[in-house]
């Protein structure tokens, strides 16, 4: 058993067809890159930064953030690491934090609380770019949903390397700036973001919440949260053909997946980039080294036109 599971930890994720897939790991703290690294990762698709500010009573400073950072990029080797800026704010709250808005999810999370606190963003920032003087980091941003909130953190970014410039502090001139999409509105009208950004993941977890205006943490409407849902789907199939249009790359790094029992349903899509718990890795990579990618778009853009509610055992060779 254990032999096997390493013969496929070092196989290639490549479908039967010949598709090469990129599976890569979701972290939530530093240490938890080893695991990802034993476990075949091809790099960090999520390193979930507001883990390192939740359960304390003070912010981490710029160098215990660049310390963790760059732990990482170092740990990776070389692979790519994608690192989201601090996503808090509803279901992750900062200690003594007190929050009063009215609906939390709709509220002033993420980069929308990063771009009302400068300071904290700032400081976020000058972190990550430091650590990029290690290897390739990319910046993610959560929760976008409009086109300024893209361009004030572009110059967020500028101002936080003019700032090391003046330091004499080193980083890469050469970061990639990408998006989580996880707000409807901007799988709809997703052409700006993907011109102005250089890579794209979609939160499925939100997606989804925000889609079907399910709360993904409410127990009485957890039936009513169908990933398959069909305006779902479309919004993937949207986000990822503006990706093959313009030749930007497009993640899935929400719980979907790590979801071995959808890996087909992705791959139908078009979907060539998975981020997920590294515990899931293996048996997605399974699924995906016995695909037939191109007899599966054919399907699944078959179904999407019907407008039905896929079965996934159609997809079943
Ligand atoms: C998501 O929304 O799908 C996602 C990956 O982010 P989080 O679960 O941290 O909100
Ligand atoms: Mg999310």
């Amino acid at each position: 058993e254990r032999a096997t599971l390493g013969l496929l930890r070092d196989a290639p994720a490549v479908t039967l067809d010949g598709i090469a897939i990129r599976l890569e790991a979701n972290i939530e703290l530093p240490e938890e890159a080893t695991t990802a690294l034993a476990a075949g990762a091809d790099g960090i698709g999520l390193f979930r930064s507001e883990f390192l500010f939740m359960g304390r009573s003070d912010l981490p400073g710029e160098d215990e953030q660049y310390q963790a950072y760059a732990s990482v990029v170092r740990i990776m080797a070389g692979r790519p690491v994608t690192i989201r800026t601090l996503d808090i704010g509803s279901d992750k709250t900062l200690d003594g934090e007190v929050t009063v808005a009215t609906n939390p999810a709709l509220g002033l999370r993420a980069i929308r609380y990063c771009l009302a606190n400068p300071e904290l963003f700032a400081t976020q920032l000058r972190a990550l770019l430091r650590a990029s003087s290690h290897g390739p980091v990319r910046i993610l941003i959560p929760m976008i949903s409009h086109m300024h909130e893209v361009y004030a953190t572009r110059q967020a970014i500028a101002a936080a390397r003019a700032e090391l410039d003046a330091r004499g502090q080193a980083y890469s001139g050469n970061i990639a700036l990408g998006a989580m999409v996880e707000i409807p509105a901007i799988a709809i009208a997703i052409d700006p973001f993907v011109e102005n950004l250089d890579f794209l993941s979609i939160g499925t977890n939100d997606l989804i919440q925000y889609t079907l205006a399910i709360d993904r943490g409410d127990n009485d409407v957890a039936s009513l949260y169908d990933p398959m849902h069909p305006a779902v789907l479309r919004l993937i199939a949207h986000t990822i053909n503006a990706g093959e249009r313009t030749g930007k790359p497009v993640a899935v790094c929400g719980e979907m997946a790590g979801d071995a029992r959808v890996t087909r349903m992705l791959l139908g899509l078009g979907l060539k980039e998975f981020s997920m718990h590294p515990q899931q890795l293996l048996d997605v990579k399974k699924e995906v080294r016995l695909a037939h990618t191109n007899a599966l778009r054919v399907k699944v853009a078959s179904a999407l036109n019907r407008a039905e509610r896929i079965d996934l055992a159609d997809l079943d060779s």
